[in-house]
């Protein structure tokens, strides 16, 4: 035996890695070639079934070191002055397959797991503070007109204007996506969003909501509609590439978390659902308070091992945070989890990648490729000296009250479809990203957008802003007076 032979998966030596077991030279190949049936048949299972939203990603591990500030607002260990606890992070696009290009036209997940002293606590953001929808019940809906059509199996922009126009909520996202943050340079050159408020509770037992922001210490960059597609087409695998290289050369990508905090009892009457994923929080009304700071400095090793198989969910809260009334939010909780095991099985926390660094005490047990069980006794209550529940974890609350109902949230002073969108091209945009705006818009449009979804279109950027929707038209050749 030479000193390192080829075995199969067994540990049994191998004694040809070029010829199959054959009956004289000439063949048949042999049903006992178990090392060729069993190359054969792992080749076979080599795929699991690719992420639905998000397939097309990368990733890299690190640590959050925390400055000490959040601990006013928020009991959470790794927060604490001066904690550093290892995360693993992934960026993806959205609506692509695996295969896909990075620098389409997207929201970017930003998809973070601290393994914490608690426990694992994930935070499944994106680069954009807000979303298209703000009811679970539509994401399915949502996700099937960005994706491919039923009978052609093509992407049909005509389908997705068809969604966001009879989705007027959707006017602010799609505000970003069409502006110069829908084509981020790099995923180091982007932000981080919660998007979702949250709750936390300090030591004292006072609740807040919160939003987090992880604001890119690289500074933000962004490709024009131009660039994008040029590299779309030279490297689809840009952003995979550009995080590697930087790592691997020792320029570690950095983020400051910055929180804004809102008193529990401001939720009720602020001037805006707060719980409304389609919305910010102003920032004259919350402004950013710096909590730590997020590196990134080793690549993985195992691609499928450790970005494939990484598994975040918004339901891994640790002790201190909670989550809000956001019905999105509340919808994630499950479907994460569920979408888990669906793709990667039911013991998918055991894992290495998303196995808790801290210590395991559920009762759960066995399943499809279970790696270990917990002692017995394997039930609970127990007189056995057992693991027991703990109601000083009791999870944070909020009062609820009102009728069964299927219907939007309550509304506030000043809830509405389009201010936000409007915001942010008035008063956020310079004349030069205006401009880049409205040709994304048209150049979109005209990718196949047609009747009567093209003069909804119209009007749904006139609602945005009156001057945007004119811009728009002109820009389509669009008569402005035909728009509603
Ligand atoms: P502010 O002027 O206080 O904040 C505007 C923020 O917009 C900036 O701080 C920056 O935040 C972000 N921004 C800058 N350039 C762009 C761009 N080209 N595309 C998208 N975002 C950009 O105003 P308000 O807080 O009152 O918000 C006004 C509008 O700004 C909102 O309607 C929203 O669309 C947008 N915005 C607001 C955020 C918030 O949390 N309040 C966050 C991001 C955008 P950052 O560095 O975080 O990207």
């Amino acid at each position: 035996m030479t000193e390192k032979s080829t075995t199969t998966d067994a540990g049994i030596p191998a004694a040809s890695d070029e010829h199959s077991l054959t009956a004289g030279p000439d063949g048949p190949i042999l049903l006992q070639d178990h090392y060729l049936i069993q190359k054969m048949a792992q080749f076979n299972r080599e795929r699991i079934p690719e992420r639905v939203v998000h397939a097309k990603g990368g990733g890299a591990h690190g640590f959050f070191e925390a400055s000490g500030e959040a601990t006013q607002w928020c009991k959470a260990e790794f927060l604490a002055k001066g904690v550093c606890t290892p995360v693993f992070a992934r960026f993806s696009t959205v609506a692509g397959e695996l295969g896909s290009a990075d620098t389409a036209r997207d929201p970017r997940g930003f998809a973070l797991k601290f393994y914490t002293s608690q426990g694992n606590y994930d935070m499944v953001g994106n680069n954009t503070p807000v979303f298209f929808i703000r009811d679970p019940q539509k994401f399915q809906d949502f996700i099937h007109s960005q994706k491919r059509r039923a009978d052609t199996h093509l992407r049909d922009n005509n389908m997705q204007w068809d969604f966001w126009t009879l989705s007027p909520e959707s006017a602010h996202q799609v505000t970003w996506l069409m502006g110069d943050r829908g084509t981020p340079k790099t995923w180091r050159n982007m932000n981080g969003y919660s998007s979702h408020t949250y709750m936390w509770v300090n030591g004292g037992g006072e609740r807040f909501w919160v939003k987090y922001h992880f604001k890119t210490d690289q500074g933000i960059e962004c490709f024009t509609d131009a660039e994008a597609k040029a590299m779309t087409a030279e490297d689809p695998d840009f952003h995979i590439r550009d995080l590697h290289h930087a790592i691997a050369s020792g320029d570690h990508p950095s983020w400051t978390l910055n929180m804004q905090v809102m008193g529990f009892e401001e939720a009720a009457d602020y001037r805006f659902n707060p719980f409304d994923l389609t919305k910010v929080w102003p920032h004259a009304d919350y402004p950013l308070h710096p909590v730590g700071r997020l590196v990134l400095d080793r690549n993985p090793e195992n691609y499928f091992a450790e970005v494939e198989q990484a598994a975040f969910e918004p339901a891994n809260m640790v002790p201190g945070i909670g989550p809000s009334p956001d019905k999105m939010l509340l919808g994630r909780l499950f479907s994460y989890p569920d979408t888990h095991r669906h793709r990667i099985g039911s013991n998918y926390l055991q894992l290495p990648i998303n196995q808790p660094k801290s210590a395991v005490n559920s009762y759960n047990k066995d399943g499809s490729m279970r790696y270990s069980n917990p002692p017995d006794p394997v039930y609970a209550p127990n007189s056995y000296g057992g693991p027991k529940a703990d109601p000083a974890f009791a999870e944070p609350s909020w009062q609820v009250q009102g009728e069964i109902v299927r219907a939007a949230y309550s509304l506030h002073a000043e809830d509405d479809d389009f201010t936000q969108a409007g915001n942010l091209w008035r008063n956020v945009l310079d004349d030069a990203a205006r401009k880049r705006l409205v040709n994304n818009i048209a150049g979109h449009l005209r990718g196949g957008v047609v009747e009567p979804v093209l003069h909804r279109a119209l009007d749904y950027w006139r609602q945005v802003d009156g001057d945007l929707g004119m811009e728009v038209a002109k820009e389509m050749g669009i008569a402005a007076e035909t728009v509603s």
